[in-house]
């Protein structure tokens, strides 16, 4: 009798103390004012947005706990450091307003920069509807069947690309970076292709612009999220402010988490997050269980749906979280065995206004690559084994450009759609959804709070990571 006793005393202070209690999510039921602190706060996810959280609030003289699932940093940024000619298969260029990420390139000691526009062949040559030309050859083409001044848009160097710059207002009516989640920017929350056709788009140019989006045709994207991207891309300075760095732009996010104390918990992946009004507990897959007074969640959301969060979050930020949608994207490498443009005499780089999308022919002292980049939710890639992809991408370019044939040859793909830790290119808008759902995924949920490019309010991109990060610790630090 006294020993069974003395046993459960003993049983119920190591699950106090471990927080092992199980529930069905795998969480603990005990009280988080009792447990143990692993870090006043735990970080999920170590892209850009997590990083940059972490570094600030260890900056601010707090310990950071950074959990990332995969076993390496940068997520979304990726340099295949192995792959002949060292291509770039996510976030590369730095936009001349990137004011955060440029300043933390400065902390790191500076990296040495190259102009995009100097390591990519522009123009492109243009295959429509199965012919060969030179962007040049566009406006007077008897295939060009657009009208007015879509047959010239962009003029020799983009061609049809700046089809939809063209029917972009300007100046643009969202007036700051933010105006996007104005209530009176929701009028333009409507269909892409709706909002083109006010503006007398030719059914030639819609079917050139249906191309060029992250979705399958312009009526389920949504206009504002357009602007948006516009106004963005404005702000940057255009394609002549963009910058990569030479060494890989996996250096940056490497560089941050050089400078933080603590060693990072790889091969962490989080399946849930339980807060009350005193701690939180972050479980991971493995079974281990984190505690902390708070939590920032910096992982996209096709993962962070699948994360558990006890008390569950309001219904419009869960819906948001459930439904916003994430464009598609497979990168296809290429090693340039000869170079073909000297056989046909066209550039090296490609557009299409076929499934296959362009391929861009980058040149620098770093190296030498061809870049297909597809982003059409229809293709079949999406679904394909790598090997496969690489095969059908090769007979593919042969077919668009038939001097490739024996002087190309695949050398790499990432399917970021299939990417475990992303599951996705990057979020998008349907057209109702910024005047559904507004910023409301960047809302802290008590003492969970959330970064990520998704839930940046202002920039995009790259960018957009570092300023989520930065918002989410400045959330904490003025709470602490
Ligand atoms: C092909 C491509 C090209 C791009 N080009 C540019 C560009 O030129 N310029 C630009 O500014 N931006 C570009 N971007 C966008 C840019 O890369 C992203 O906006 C940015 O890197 C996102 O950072 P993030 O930290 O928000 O998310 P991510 O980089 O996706 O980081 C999320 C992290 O969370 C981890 N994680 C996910 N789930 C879990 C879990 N359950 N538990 C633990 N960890 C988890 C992931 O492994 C990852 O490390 C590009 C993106 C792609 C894919």
């Amino acid at each position: 009798m006294t020993v069974s006793r003395t046993r459960r005393r003993v049983l119920k202070e190591i699950a106090a103390t471990a927080g092992v209690i199980a529930t069905g999510s795998g969480l603990s039921t005990t009280a988080l004012a009792a447990t143990r602190r692993d870090a006043d706060v735990i970080i999920i996810g170590a892209g850009l947005a997590g990083l940059n959280t972490a570094l600030m609030l260890q900056d601010a003289g707090m310990s950071v706990l950074l959990l990332e699932g995969s076993n390496r940093v940068g997520g979304r940024v990726m340099t295949l450091d192995k792959v002949p000619g060292r291509p770039e298969a996510g976030g590369t260029e730095f936009g001349a307003g990137y004011a955060r990420c440029l300043s933390m390139i400065d902390r790191l000691g500076g990296f040495p920069m190259e102009k995009w526009l100097d390591t990519v062949e522009l123009p492109f040559a243009l295959n429509f509807d199965g012919t060969l030309m030179p962007m040049s050859a566009w406006p007077d083409s008897p295939l060009n069947h657009m009208v007015g001044k879509e047959r010239t848009a962009g003029g020799p160097l983009m061609g049809p690309f700046a089809l939809t710059m063209m029917y972009a207002p300007r100046p643009s009516p969202l007036n700051g970076l933010d105006s996007w989640l104005l209530p009176e920017a929701a009028a333009l929350d409507i269909s892409y292709g709706d909002y083109l056709k006010s503006q007398g788009v030719s059914d030639a140019a819609l079917r050139f612009i249906n191309n060029d989006l992250p979705t399958a045709d312009a009526s389920t994207y949504s206009a504002l999220w357009h602007h948006r991207l516009f106004r963005f891309q404005e702000f940057m300075g255009g394609i002549d402010g963009l910058n990569r760095i030479a060494t890989g732009a996996s250096r940056f996010p490497e560089g941050i988490a050089k400078l933080l104390k603590r060693e990072i918990a790889f091969n962490s992946h989080v399946t849930a997050i339980r807060t009350d009004k005193d701690g939180v507990e972050v479980r991971t897959k493995g079974g281990r269980s984190y505690h902390a007074d708070r939590v920032v969640c910096a992982v996209p959301l096709p993962l962070l749906r699948e994360i558990a969060i006890e008390p569950a979050l309001p219904a419009l930020q869960a819906a948001a979280v459930r439904e916003l949608p994430y464009d598609n994207m497979v990168n296809v490498f290429f090693a340039v065995k000869e170079p073909y443009w000297k056989v046909d005499g066209l550039p090296g780089s490609l557009w299409t206004n076929q499934p296959m999308g362009r391929l861009y022919h980058f040149k620098s002292d770093q190296g030498e690559y061809l870049w297909m980049n597809v982003r059409n939710p229809l293709s079949p890639w999406i679904k394909m084994k790598d090997a496969d992809v690489m095969q059908d991408a090769t007979r593919t370019i042969n077919r668009a450009r038939p001097s490739t044939v024996g002087r190309i040859e695949a050398i790499a793909v990432v399917n970021w759609s299939t990417y475990p830790w992303t599951r996705g290119h990057n979020v998008y808008r349907t057209p109702g959804q910024i005047s559904r759902f507004g910023n409301v995924v960047a809302d802290a949920h008590g003492r969970i709070h959330f970064a990520g490019d998704h839930t940046a309010a202002t920039m995009m991109g790259m960018e957009g990571a570092m300023e989520s990060g930065e918002r989410a610790a400045v959330e904490i630090l003025q709470l602490a």
